[in-house]
């Protein structure tokens, strides 16, 4: 068996995609500057790619699991033309107090709680204390810290930065290639 890998956690809107607030229209996607050869870089490095992103859009009734799927497949089609594949997606469709019934729970997946990371690293067979989290919410980098992800870094793109996310991160990084140079430096 080969030893366990490192990984760079990414969520997804705000980080991949611009987020348009609860972005689901294939027709809204666009892929954020720098993504691809960032995401090229970690590869390079030995990093698996994982997304890990909340979708309780799902639960609340605003569009539907085959919605997120289809705009999902149509982001990893995208990017592989540009040379990035995925190690793994993964998506929290729930919320406590959601319009769908059998998405309506206080699970252990959604962010900030590190349920999807700790399934990916089971999956995938990861090392998380060398692996990174990029977000662009607090919640992102307390999931990142509750799975023991060594390094957090909260993607400053367009937004006002809350005392909270800045707290909690190793780095606030201006866009996406700056998160990958932090890692990569951080990394060796
Ligand atoms: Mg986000
Ligand atoms: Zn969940």
């Amino acid at each position: 068996m080969s030893a366990p890998s490192p990984a760079v956690f990414l969520d997804r809107d705000g980080v991949i995609n611009l987020d348009t607030g609860y972005t689901h229209k294939v027709e809204d996607l666009v892929i954020l500057p720098g993504v691809a050869k960032g995401c090229r870089r970690l590869i390079e490095a030995g990093f698996k790619l994982v997304i890990v992103t909340n979708q309780s859009g799902i639960a609340r009734g605003l569009y539907t699991k085959s919605d997120y799927q289809r705009f999902t497949e149509r982001l990893l089609e995208l990017l592989a033309t540009q040379s990035v594949h995925f190690h793994g997606v993964y998506f929290c469709p729930h919320h406590q107090l959601g319009e769908i019934k059998q998405y309506s729970k206080d699970c252990d997946c959604r962010k900030p709680k590190p349920g999807m990371l700790l399934e990916a690293s089971k999956d995938l067979s990861l090392d998380l204390s060398k692996s990174y989290m990029v977000g662009d919410r607090p919640s992102d980098l307390e999931a990142a810290v509750q799975a023991g992800v060594i390094g957090q870094v909260l993607i400053a793109t367009g937004k006002v930065l809350t005392d909270e996310g800045i707290q909690k991160a190793s780095f606030v990084a201006d866009d996406f290639l700056a998160a990958t140079d932090w890692i990569l430096t951080n990394s060796k």
